[in-house]
């Protein structure tokens, strides 16, 4: 498999195949296979569905549409279920991410969030993420765990999405309903016809159905991420995606993105300040591929926020070596210049990330 991040969406119908407590039947596979992700030096994300169907029976209820604070109630037990239902198959830690649209939509929350990943990954860590149904209102949510996968993989920058589900794929209309329904291996165009086909679900714990699907899809691959819709139950799914094959639908990435995202950074994003370096943070930079740390930065100009775009400098010719997005805001990035990244936490109280200018977040000159 050619892929090195891999965010993995897991549908209820995986977690809770009776829709009213926690199973290990189809997450043992799914375990099994993130195992083999990360032999093979793969990251992997999990977006996890099922807390509200974990917490199902511990919480009272007489109607089978429980009202909203009920299935807030449930969630918020149920999320303990689902994570320990997942960590008893991993020797690694797991993490627990709960995160809401508010949180998304924040600059410096979103930053926090792409940082916390970043770490969470390097230090082998399974990141898992789920709606915080307990406290998310309406207007707050994400809305379904197949978009948030998708932001999920935005955020963290992988190069694929895995969405697994209880289907084979998708298909040219419901396979539930229509006896000749026909999957789509590979979709290259996801179109207005696409979405007509993608239909609801029967499932009574599930949210999204096929619409979600090609929602998440749609996101993820403008956004050159390369994404698979796959039959989770099935084992042999997992084999054959190891093996580099497709065994449910390929939504093909659009191979632009890459080249587009290091084009906006060079020519469209206006910098607000200037980063000058020593030379070996220079040739770090140049010929070692690696991200900027606070200890090569002699000087800085200009007043930024963290996210913002920054220029770095060869402090000994003064010309412009990259463009990149400074983790750090003007005054904090002034206090830790020329420190080691150990010591960020002592000067600072806190440290949001390791490197000052993140090397996928910036492009050489
Ligand atoms: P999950 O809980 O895993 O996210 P859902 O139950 O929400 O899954 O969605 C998967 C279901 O969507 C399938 O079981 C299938 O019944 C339904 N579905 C609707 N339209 C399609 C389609 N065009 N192709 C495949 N499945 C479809």
């Amino acid at each position: 498999m050619k892929f090195n991040r891999i965010v993995i969406k897991v549908g209820s119908a995986l977690i809770s195949p009776d829709s009213k407590s926690c199973s290990g039947t189809y997450v043992q596979a799914i375990a099994h296979f993130i195992i083999k992700c990360h032999q093979a030096n793969k990251e992997v994300i999990l977006v996890s569905s099922g807390s509200v169907a974990a917490g199902r029976n511990l919480i009272k209820h007489g109607s089978p549409t429980p009202s909203i604070s009920t299935k807030q109630a449930m969630a918020s037990v149920g999320q303990m279920k689902m994570m320990a239902n997942w960590q008893r198959f991993f020797d690694v830690p797991c993490s627990q991410l709960l995160i809401t649209h508010g949180d998304l939509k924040d600059r410096e929350r979103y930053i926090n969030i792409k940082n916390t990943l970043r770490i969470l990954l390097a230090n082998g860590v399974i990141p898992i993420v789920n709606e915080n149904d307990t406290v998310a209102t309406e207007e707050l949510k994400v809305g379904d765990n197949d978009n948030l996968a998708a932001l999920v993989a935005l955020i963290s920058e992988a190069d694929c999405l895995l969405i697994l589900s209880d289907i084979d794929g998708f298909y040219n209309k419901d396979p539930g309903s229509h006896d000749d329904a026909v999957m789509f291996d590979e979709i290259s165009e996801i179109t207005n016809e696409i979405f007509d086909m993608a239909g609801t679900t029967n499932n009574i714990i599930a949210t999204g159905g096929m619409r979600t699907k090609i929602q998440a899809a749609q996101k993820a691959v403008e956004n050159g991420i390369e994404t698979f819709i796959l039959n989770g139950t099935n084992e042999q799914v997992f084999e054959k995606i190891l093996a580099g094959q497709n065994p449910g639908t390929h939504f093909l990435a659009n191979q632009e993105v890459s080249k587009a995202k290091k084009h906006w950074l060079k020519h469209t994003l206006k910098s607000h300040g200037q980063l000058f370096l020593d030379s070996g943070a220079v040739n770090a930079l140049k010929h070692n591929g690696a991200s900027l740390l606070p200890s090569g930065i002699l000087s800085i100009t200009g007043e930024f926020l963290a996210g913002e775009s920054i220029e770095i400098i060869n402090a000994s010719t003064k010309t412009i070596i990259a463009k990149g997005i400074c983790q750090y805001n003007h005054q904090d990035l002034f206090r830790i210049k020329g420190a080691k990244t150990d010591e960020i936490q002592s000067i600072l109280g806190f440290c949001p990330s390791r490197v000052i200018v993140h090397r996928d977040d910036m492009v050489i000159l």
